[in-house]
């Protein structure tokens, strides 16, 4: 037997209605914010991600998989969605289209992680990406975003921290400070901190060793070095998420895993679901879509766990009901019935009404505890006196009444009983 992958997940028939709740809810919210799809392919030059993601960040030193094609090209599954929005952006020449330019996507990750809870080695974002404006209103916008579609959800346990990680000139001071903190206990840090403590002091701060992280609870704070621009920017966005009632706690601690973030970097986490709690992360970005060889352009955006929200939903009971069952079952209550029934079934999703047939040749008992077993909420029973009538017994599964209704009649009768008369 060949089992799935350590740290992968199927998705088997009886949930995938969960991921269709989330995705339907996450394209909505897209829409209300005028965002357009974007898809791009599960590979890239690993090239893409060294330059844009970063040399000294824990996905490209540790965990991206990357193989020789046939071709001799070195390729990588993506790691995270950004990269390769940015090398879209610049292919297509979107940045010659009116700005900003906001677009969403859904795509899996892959990283070579340590399988645990809530940590995957596929997993699945939901992502913003919102190219073009440098207004703290569009980071503000970004974490309205994510905001709205968790509403819509009905998920209210996350907390929004936020942070701002400033630009190249606060980050040289800041780095300084840091480095004057971390250096007496520089021996006590795991190895990778040694190492980006001369390539990278910032990465520190998002070390996951309890040592480093129990030292970092007192480094230097890096708002205290914003440089006057990037303070107002920070300002502004609070101001802005005040207005929009949004809670949040600033956490200098928070600087995200991938380098190209600066200025505001934000994180929603939940309490419900163990340490790897945090459901979306996001920031600004101006950096990337240069560094990845565009002309220089404002972004920012936000990747979200889909894993980590079903789990969140599911530990805070907010999945709800399966809503992927159909709503008719056709018994066929006699073989000679057989034929009218399918027929039946053909001309009842011709109108929009889900339903399903008997294939497996079981009895009329069998066939209706079946309909209720896949939460079908009514039946239409054809056998020989409606073959000889010319009619359709219709029941309700929930209430349990039947009702005789001329064959010609059924779809627009069900109909009306579904749904009123209209397809929801
Ligand atoms: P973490 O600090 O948990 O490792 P990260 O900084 O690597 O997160 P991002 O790269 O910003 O996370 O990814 C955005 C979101 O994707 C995360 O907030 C999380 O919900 C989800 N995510 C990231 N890595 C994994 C994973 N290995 N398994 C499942 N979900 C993940
Ligand atoms: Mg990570």
């Amino acid at each position: 037997m060949i089992n799935k992958q350590k740290g992968t997940l199927d998705v088997l028939p009886n949930d995938s209605w969960k991921w269709h709740k989330v995705e339907t809810a996450a394209r909505e919210t897209a829409r209300l914010y005028s965002l357009k799809e974007i898809r791009t392919p599960t590979f890239e030059a690993t090239e893409l991600f060294l330059r844009g993601v970063g040399g000294t960040t824990d996905i490209v030193t540790k965990e991206m998989y990357t193989f020789t094609d046939k071709g001799g090209r070195s390729i990588t599954l993506k790691p995270e969605g950004t990269a390769g929005v940015a090398r879209a952006y610049i292919e297509a020449g979107l940045s010659n289209e009116p700005q900003p330019v906001k677009m969403y996507y859904f795509t899996p990750v892959f990283r070579y992680e340590r399988p645990q809870a809530g940590r995957l080695r596929e997993h699945h974002q939901f992502g913003v990406e919102l190219y073009g404006a440098q207004a703290a209103s569009m980071d503000a916008e970004a974490i309205l975003i994510a905001k709205s579609f968790f509403d819509s959800l009905g998920i209210k346990d996350l907390t929004l921290n936020i942070n701002s990680i400033g630009c190249e000139t606060c980050r040289a001071g800041y780095n300084k400070a840091l480095k004057d903190y971390i250096k007496p206990n520089l021996d006590s840090m795991c190895d990778t901190c040694k190492v980006r403590f001369d390539k990278n002091p910032l990465r520190i701060l998002d070390c996951k060793e309890e040592g480093c992280k129990t030292l970092n609870k007192n480094a230097p704070s890096v708002i205290d070095h914003l440089c006057p621009d990037c303070a107002a920017h920070f300002s502004k966005l609070q101001g802005y998420l005040k207005a929009y009632g949004i809670e949040y706690v600033i956490n200098p601690l928070i600087v995200r895993g991938l380098d190209y973030y600066n200025r505001t970097v934000f994180e929603f986490v939940s309490n419900s679901i163990g340490a790897q709690g945090t459901v979306c992360a996001g920031g600004r970005y101006d950096r990337l879509v240069s560094d990845v060889g565009g002309g220089a352009t404002p972004a920012v955006g936000f990747g979200l766990g889909l894993e980590r929200l079903i789990n969140v939903m599911t530990a805070l009971g907010l999945m709800g009901e399966d809503i992927s069952a159909p709503d008719v079952y056709i018994v066929t209550a006699d073989a000679a019935a057989e034929t009218a029934c399918l027929i039946l079934g053909k001309e009842l999703r011709e109108s929009g009404i889900s339903c399903e047939c008997d294939h497996m040749g079981r009895s009329i008992k069998a066939q209706l505890k079946y309909a209720d077993k896949l939460k079908c909420r009514m039946s239409c029973i054809i056998g020989g006196d409606e073959l000889s009538n010319n009619t359709v017994t219709v029941k309700d599964m929930g209430a349990g009444g039947q009702e005789s209704v001329k064959r010609d009649r059924a779809a627009a009768f069900i109909k009306t009983r579904l749904y009123g008369g209209v397809k929801k």
